[in-house]
């Protein structure tokens, strides 16, 4: 039970951090989500 849950729990880490790295890849460079533009052009 405990092995489950602490894999369960790991498991969970993992795709969080693949959601936070697949998020980062996608928008922490500076991309606009709207404009996938480097430097936004949808604010202007
Ligand atoms: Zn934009």
């Amino acid at each position: 039970m405990a092995d489950v849950l602490a894999w369960l729990t790991s498991l969970a880490n993992l795709v969080n951090v693949n959601l936070e790295f697949e998020a980062k890849k996608k928008y922490g460079r500076g991309f606009c989500p709207r404009c996938g533009m480097r430097k936004c052009i949808c604010e202007e």
